[in-house]
């Protein structure tokens, strides 16, 4: 390992001239663009990053093929070997063990930039880790982190899914891989609440860790309310509103998978006879509960995200907008709306907009309670914040 951070085995690139503000201000990723030369080995996992007249600005994970062509973990004079990296995993696992140990056993452990680890992100699902690494430069030095995670949380199985799409631009392998015992799916504990997650199948690494206190939050208030789940995916807001007392819980999702689990899901809390179980369009399914006449006493409106792309924030913003005036229209006379965007190109204040003319449209007088995030296992980064991407409102909706 210690080879792939010889001096020899670095690449060596330039800054442009004029582009200095891209170090100054510490943001993590630097872009080709702001290169002026390269050399040294193709393959480097590691490169360092100089002025014109040869000071070391940063140095960090290199990939040849990315527009991000170096993740920067050290800046100045800092030396990054193993040892700095290692202790930077170690230092993040440890970060998340007054989260875990008492009903919680899944946490996400490492958060690339915001625990400054650029590229990387492990969480762990009770006996299992679910690795993802975005970066040719990480991948290479792989071992050191496989290490951390063995010697830390001495999982019965690490998991690669390998299948974000940054790796298939990078030219990384893409076939899962798996070190250990026995299969990825397991059961997890969040909140004293009993959940299957199988990272093999499953969305992201298998499970939403960052709604965590979100969906706690969801669960006092479903008391003695009807409530509607929409994007449910596995269930996970409808099983802690049945826990908080709801009376009745519709989890609707487009995926027939995801809906299987979310019925296992309230099966292994118990719940299963008052919830019910919908795979349908989530935009067609609040417009035929609202011509049925249903009403809630608790929404949750959680899609995925609409725009993944800069050039999709118009077209996300109407669905944002659709979803959420269908949403107030079927509360009650007086209701709660929890409403998520985790789209990274849709500011928070562009939501609040959204949510605003929602309202208008919906005619029905609405306030902010809170406005949320994810929980505190997704620390961003101050000097990259495009790593916040979840936002979102608890709402109180009242007739006009
Ligand atoms: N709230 C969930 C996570 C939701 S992820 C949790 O806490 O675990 C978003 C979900 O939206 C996915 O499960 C996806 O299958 C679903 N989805 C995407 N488009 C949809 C649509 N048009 N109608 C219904 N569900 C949709």
């Amino acid at each position: 390992m210690d080879e792939i951070f010889a001096t020899k085995n670095r690449k060596r690139l330039v800054l442009k001239p004029g582009k200095e503000r891209v170090v100054a201000n510490r943001h993590p990723w630097i872009f080709g663009g702001a290169i002026g030369s390269e050399s040294g080995p193709a393959d480097a996992a590691i490169g360092d990053l100089f002025d014109t007249r040869g000071a070391r600005l940063a140095s960090g994970f290199y990939s040849p093929r990315s527009e991000i062509r170096l993740r920067a973990l050290t800046f100045g004079e800092e030396e990054l070997t193993a040892e700095l990296i290692s202790k930077r995993a170690g230092a993040a696992i440890s970060r998340r063990r007054r989260l875990l140990g008492g009903p919680t056993n899944a946490v996400r452990v490492i958060n690339a930039e915001g625990d400054d680890l650029s590229g990387l992100v492990v969480d762990l699902y009770n006996d299992v880790a679910v690795a993802e690494v975005a970066n040719a430069g990480i991948e290479r030095i792989k071992p050191v982190i496989l290490d951390v995670i063995r010697r830390e949380l001495k999982p019965r199985l690490i998991y690669l899914s390998n299948d974000l799409p940054a790796r298939r631009l990078e030219q990384l392998p893409t076939e899962p891989e798996a070190i250990g015992e026995g299969a990825p799916a397991t059961t997890i504990l969040e909140n004293g609440l009993r959940f299957e997650v199988d990272p093999a199948s499953g969305q992201k690494t298998g499970f939403f860790l960052d709604q965590r206190d979100n969906r706690a939050l969801a669960q006092p208030l479903a008391s003695g309310r009807r409530v509607l789940n929409l994007f449910s995916y596995t269930g996970a807001f409808g099983v802690y509103a049945a826990a908080g007392g709801a009376t009745f819980v519709e989890n609707v999702d487009g995926s027939d998978v995801a809906i299987e689990q979310a019925k296992r899901n309230h099966d292994l809390n118990g719940s299963s006879s008052i919830a019910r179980f919908v795979v349908a369009d989530a935009f067609a399914h609040v417009r035929q509960l609202s011509a049925s006449g249903d009403r809630f006493g608790l929404i949750v409106c959680d899609p995925p995200a609409f725009a993944r792309r800069r050039v999709e924030v118009d077209r996300a913003a109407r669905g944002y907008k659709d979803v959420n005036l269908y949403a107030m229209r079927l509360l009650e006379r007086e209701g709660f709306l929890l409403t998520f965007s985790c789209s990274g190109h849709v500011s928070l204040d562009l939501f609040q907009k959204v949510i605003f003319a929602a309202a208008l449209d919906a005619g029905r007088r609405v306030s902010f309670v809170r406005r949320l995030t994810a929980g505190s296992d997704h620390p961003v980064s101050i000097y990259c914040p495009e790593g916040e991407y979840l936002k979102g409102f608890l709402l109180e909706v009242r007739e006009n």
